[in-house]
């Protein structure tokens, strides 16, 4: 589970955050109580998986005229949009039209962790609902990793270096995390005190030499589909975790129910305001000795607080960010980063 520690300890720590109303959630997740939110990959439907509702219909089409094959976020607010007008907790992901042998051959592995939950992909329809899958905010950097916080450096998914704007393409954070965290890891080095040190002699060694170097060099610019067996898993589909036993994994669970009913796909700024006012009225202690589900806790709460902040801000709706109260771009105000600091309120930049 991501719990966020590095952008709060950075926050904590008086770095600035940037962008944090950017969460980008993967569209289809197993839906099955008791699994893990394993991701049905997208190329499913690029191999002509269909969506479709628990009345059995596709749906994609009255969103979006490329169906199935829609952006990641219009396929999400659309499952959400379906799951609410239903009410129901998932949708239906559909392979069946393929020859089964073709589904197992290209799609291995999620044909077995499927028939691990009694879920044959060739002939059963799969429950799917989206999940939280990418944080394209975090602490702010510059292209070299350093944050606003002189000596700290971030790299990753914890970094906001800007390159996803407000919706990753997939693939892209992995390709992130080698750039800069090379690059954060170079500027380290350069910005040492034994570098320092030995810069300020005459004849820089090799070591500061070669750090120099690294630095200038990546500074260079259907069959049929079983219809009855789902209607025996509907028992098991997702429909929220079980009773928590103890006190951290129940305000866990308040956040993360929280967050995604009022935070989550669709927003709106009355919906945010309450999510807010309910935050706050958590009391989730820093805890004083080093525990690490609280710690991970008060973080994840941190962050909680922080991204219904920026998303509350952030009148309009833009990449993953959509608020059926400003459904449309506005560049005149909003063509920036959120940015935010301890002790200050949201505030809007180049
Ligand atoms: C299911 C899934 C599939 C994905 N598929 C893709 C894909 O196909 N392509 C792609 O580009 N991206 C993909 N992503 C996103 C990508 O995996 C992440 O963005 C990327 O791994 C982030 O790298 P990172 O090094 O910043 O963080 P991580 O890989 O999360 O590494 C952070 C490390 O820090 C450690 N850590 C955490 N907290 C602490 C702490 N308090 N103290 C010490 N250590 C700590 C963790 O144990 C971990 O080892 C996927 C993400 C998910 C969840």
């Amino acid at each position: 589970m991501a719990t966020g520690d590095g952008m709060a300890i950075a926050y904590q720590a008086g770095a600035v955050l940037a962008d944090l109303e950017f969460v980008q959630f993967h569209p289809t997740a197993l839906a099955v109580k008791g699994a893990p939110r394993f991701l049905l990959s997208e190329a499913l439907r690029g191999e002509g998986a269909v969506l479709r509702n628990v009345d059995l219909e596709r749906f994609m089409k009255r969103y979006h005229e490329a169906g199935e094959l829609a952006p990641r976020d219009v396929v999400a607010r659309a499952i959400v949009t379906e799951m609410l007008r239903t009410e129901t907790e998932y949708v239906y992901l559909d392979m069946t039209g393929r020859p089964a042998d073709y589904v197992r051959k290209r799609f291995p592995r999620i044909y077995a962790t499927c028939q691990g939950y009694g879920l044959d992909i060739t002939s059963d329809l799969v429950p799917v609902r989206p999940a939280a899958h990418y944080a394209m905010g975090g602490v702010k950097t510059d292209l070299f990793g350093r944050t606003t916080l002189p000596g700290l450096y971030a790299a990753g998914e914890t970094a906001a270096t800007g390159v996803h704007g407000a919706n990753r393409l997939a693939s892209n954070s992995l390709l992130e995390g080698l750039v800069f965290g090379a690059r954060a890891g170079a500027a380290m080095a350069q910005g040492s005190p034994a570098a320092k040190a030995k810069a300020a002699t005459p004849n820089p060694g090799p070591q500061g030499k070669a750090a120099q170097n690294h630095l200038g060099q990546r500074g260079k610019k259907p069959n049929q589909p079983n219809y009855e067996k789902h209607a025996n898993h509907t028992s098991r589909h997702a429909a929220g975790p079980a009773a928590p036993s103890d006190p951290v994994t129940a305000a866990l669970e308040q956040i993360r129910t929280l967050m995604w009913k009022d935070v989550g796909i669709l927003r709106n700024g009355r919906e945010l305001a309450l999510a807010i006012e309910q935050l706050d009225t958590l009391t989730i202690e820093c805890p004083e000795r080093a525990l690490r589900q609280a710690c991970e806790l008060h973080n994840l709460w941190t962050l909680a607080q922080l991204i219904a902040r920026s998303a509350l801000a952030r009148e309009e709706s833009r990449g993953s960010h959509y608020r059926s109260d400003f459904p449309y771009h506005n560049d005149e105000d909003f063509l920036k980063h959120s940015c935010v600091a301890r002790g200050k309120n949201i505030c809007f930049e180049k």
